[in-house]
């Protein structure tokens, strides 16, 4: 039986960066600017023009004031982890396990959180509190995926 403690030392079979074969993502129109921010190495989410709260994902209106006045923001692409999980079980054809997907906290706001993959790290040394930043990875000719890895690696 495959366990965590098993599997400490193991580097993440997939996704390993540069090796992705899961699914591939169908940019809407609510969406668009975020995959197009990728495919320019640039992590962009809503930020609200009155009040200036930063959302993701992609609404129509501002969660926190109801303004409508929306304009896109470029994070820095850093944050901590917030949650994880390793996930031992095929879900979508292409990302074999083992794999961890993290939520990670947006170093601009303290509630801007996203959901990706960690890459290129160790299992046993993922941890809530880890320093990530965003890498991205081209899978197609015009999408383009945002992962985090170890912020120092
Ligand atoms: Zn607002």
């Amino acid at each position: 039986m495959t366990t965590i403690e098993s599997l400490s030392d193991t580097y993440i079979a997939a996704p390993r960066l540069g090796t992705w074969a899961g699914p591939v993502p169908v940019p809407d129109r609510d969406s668009a600017f975020y995959w197009t921010g990728l495919q320019e190495r640039r992590m962009l989410v809503l930020g609200c023009n009155r009040c200036s709260y930063l959302i993701y994902p992609p609404v129509a209106g501002c969660p926190r004031c109801s303004a409508t006045e929306l304009g896109q923001r470029e994070l820095a692409g850093t944050g901590t982890v917030y949650s994880y999980t390793v996930v031992n079980r095929e879900f979508a054809p292409g990302i074999k396990p083992p794999f961890v997907v993290a939520i990670v906290q947006m170093d601009e706001q303290a509630d801007l959180r996203m959901m990706s993959n960690l890459v290129d790290v160790k299992i046993g040394d993922v941890h809530i509190g880890q320093r990530v930043r965003v890498v991205f990875q081209q899978i197609t000719s015009d999408v383009t995926l945002a992962f985090f890895t170890p912020e120092e690696s």
